[in-house]
């Protein structure tokens, strides 16, 4: 029996929408070209922070209900409740460290003033805040959780397959053209990352490329993820990661445009340290420069952490939009629906607007969806 929909891309996006379509009783396959979580979606701080958007904060307390529906099932992933501490690590941080944590606040999440002696360890910190209702989880099992009950509710995986092109007459979608061979179907989900473009080339999707250390066991426990006052909001990182002019890739294109010390410890005691935001060029030569530069920052901040240990250095590529926020809902062509650039949101974001359009794919409002209309930035 051919697919009612094919979902392309086997990251947060694809295996969340897969989940939520099979769920609905729609006949759907998955292709992903390489393995479940293989990209952005495994190789990330699995945080989900508070920010300043409320619209944001909106989104990420769905996608902490549709986690908690999940924990029971077969495929288990640790998400657990922790607080952050935003910190100033000088003078020109504190205005802002004190204007975001009053913009949390007024949201509702409870925020407090911490003092200097509260440190888990010696760090240069002029001032910080502890915002409370902070989550963690493990990004690559949580990926795979959404894709075990996607095929428990009847989706079919497709692992190593990838997708060519969809294929598309008299205004709407007829299949998608797979290495596996043609896929009939009535409807496509685009959910391939920073990729989407190469499927439908005028979605305004770039990558955001960011590098993760994972440093081995810390011998002390921290009591918050900790998280510089340097990350900015959506909107910026938007503006900050747009396509390049051809001038712009003439004049060199490896700089970073955003960078944070953040370290978050693990369950079993190592931790992930963070982090960097360079445009990239998607699938051109990633150099060494910026661990160096993530490695710098976590010395010159914290010079408790010179001698921990580095177990593992990698990067992932964000799907950046120029407002920062997720692209989701139909495209120009019948049948054809976009579920991507999630840019540094995709845990916190994913399963709460894989629900919405699956709602909208299947003719219910989702008034949620609104402002993450993939046409906005042509109107
Ligand atoms: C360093 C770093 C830290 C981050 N930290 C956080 C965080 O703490 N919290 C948070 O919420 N977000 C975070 N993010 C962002 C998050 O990782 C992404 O938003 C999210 O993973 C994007 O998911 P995705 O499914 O859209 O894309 P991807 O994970 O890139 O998945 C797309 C998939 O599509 C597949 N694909 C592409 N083209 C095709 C094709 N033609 N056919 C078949 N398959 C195809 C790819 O192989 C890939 O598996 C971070 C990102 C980075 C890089």
């Amino acid at each position: 029996m051919p697919a009612e929909v094919v979902v392309v891309g086997g990251g947060i996006a694809g295996c969340t929408v897969a989940y939520e379509l099979a769920r609905r009783g729609l006949r759907v396959v998955l292709v992903e070209r390489d393995s479940i979580a293989e990209a952005a979606s495994g190789r990330n701080m699995g945080l989900l922070l508070n920010q300043t958007e409320p619209e944001v904060v909106r989104i990420m307390r769905r996608s902490l209900d549709v986690y908690r529906e999940l924990l029971p099932g077969p495929v288990g992933f640790d998400l657990r409740e922790t607080k952050q501490l935003l910190f100033a690590a000088d003078e020109a941080q504190l205005a802002s460290v004190r204007s975001r944590s009053a913009e949390i606040a007024a949201i509702g999440v409870e925020v407090e003033e911490v003092g200097e002696m509260d440190l888990p360890f010696e760090m240069r910190c002029v001032g910080g805040f502890i915002v409370h209702n902070a989550w963690a989880l493990e990004p690559a099992d949580a990926t795979r959780a959404f894709a075990e009950a996607a095929r428990q509710a009847g989706a079919e995986l497709r692992v190593g397959v990838r997708a060519g092109h969809v294929q598309v007459a008299s205004g709407r979608v007829h299949g998608v053209v797979t290495d596996a061979g043609p896929l009939a179907c009535d409807a496509v989900v685009l959910a391939a990352g920073p990729w989407i473009t190469q499927l439908w080339p005028s979605l305004e999707v770039s990558a955001g490329r960011g590098w993760l250390l994972r440093l081995r066991k810390l011998d002390l426990d921290l009591p918050w993820v900790i998280e510089e006052m340097a990350w900015p909001d959506q909107d910026e990182l938007g503006r900050a990661t747009r396509a390049p002019t051809l001038a712009e890739v003439a004049a060199g294109y490896d700089r970073s445009v955003a960078g944070a010390f953040v370290i978050c410890q693990l369950p079993a005691g190592d931790a992930l340290l963070g982090t960097s935001l360079s445009p990239s060029l998607r699938d051109a030569y990633e150099g060494l420069e910026m661990p160096s530069q993530v490695a710098r920052r976590a010395v010159e901040i914290a010079p408790g952490l010179a001698g921990v240990g580095v177990a593992a250095a990698w990067f992932g590529l964000r799907p950046m939009t120029p407002d920062g926020m997720p692209i989701v809902g139909r495209l120009e062509v019948e049948g054809l629906y976009a579920h991507g650039g999630h840019g540094s949101i995709g845990m916190m974001a994913a399963p709460a607007t894989a629900r919405w359009l699956a709602a909208a794919m299947s003719g219910e409002a989702a008034p949620e969806l609104a402002g993450l209309r993939p046409g906005r930035f042509q109107e």
